[in-house]
């Protein structure tokens, strides 16, 4: 059975490797918002502690988080169904925490998988994002906005949002590897890091994954 801790920076495709793992290997994909959704909607008393937080729009405690991990993946042991948490854990306390539930479940994290990219490529992709100022599409120009470019749709003018300016970005990035940095360290010295090289198309790094758990035995 799988149980996949996913990490990866903004821009590092981990949402769309998520889809094709879960595909692939039939697991339930978790973010942080799917278990506070599944357990809040069901009304449960951990759900209701968390929307407690939520309403306050305060942060959900670790305790109650793991809490909620801890309930929805017993469901999943007792029917052997694979998991990958992507979002979750966000700081090595809660790290400390997932290992100590898997421990009191008696089974084993398969990985923390990290996708690898380079910061460079990163801002690369993530401010390669336009804007139409008269019908709001948007376009990629992953290799730099040529000058006299126009929205594809209406011939409008493009612009940057704020959210895709290198400013903004660079920030985001930034937030990033304060938060991963120490996580993917905790996992390293637990012998539970794997890295993938996640700079090449997704196709390509789905198959780096693909062979990463064929040579662990992981399926
Ligand atoms: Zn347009």
């Amino acid at each position: 059975m799988i149980r996949l801790v996913l990490l990866g920076g903004p821009g590092s495709g981990k949402g769309t490797q998520a889809d094709i793992l879960k595909q692939k290997y039939q697991l339930v994909k978790l973010s942080t918002g799917d278990l506070l959704r599944k357990e809040t909607e069901k009304n449960t008393d951990l759900g209701k502690e968390a929307r407690s937080y939520m309403d306050k729009g305060e942060l959900v405690p670790d305790a109650v988080m793991i809490g909620i991990l801890r309930k929805i993946t017993a469901g999943f042991e007792s029917k052997g169904q694979g998991y990958i948490l992507d979002g979750f854990p966000r700081t090595v306390p809660q790290a400390e925490a997932l290992l100590k539930m898997l421990e009191k479940q008696d089974v084993e994290l398969s990985m923390a998988l990290l996708i690898d990219v380079p910061e460079e490529e990163l801002v690369r992709r993530l401010t390669s994002r336009w804007t139409c100022r008269e019908c709001s599409a948007t376009v990629s120009f992953p290799d730099g906005k040529p000058e006299d470019a126009k929205c594809p749709k209406c011939g409008g003018e493009l612009y940057q949002r704020e959210d895709d300016k290198e400013a903004t970005i660079l920030k985001r990035l930034n937030v990033y590897k304060e938060n991963t940095a120490p996580l993917i360290g905790f996992f390293r010295e637990r012998g539970l890091l794997e890295r993938v090289d996640g700079n090449a198309v997704p196709g390509t790094v789905s198959e780096r994954i693909q062979d990463l758990f064929e040579k662990k035995g992981i399926k």
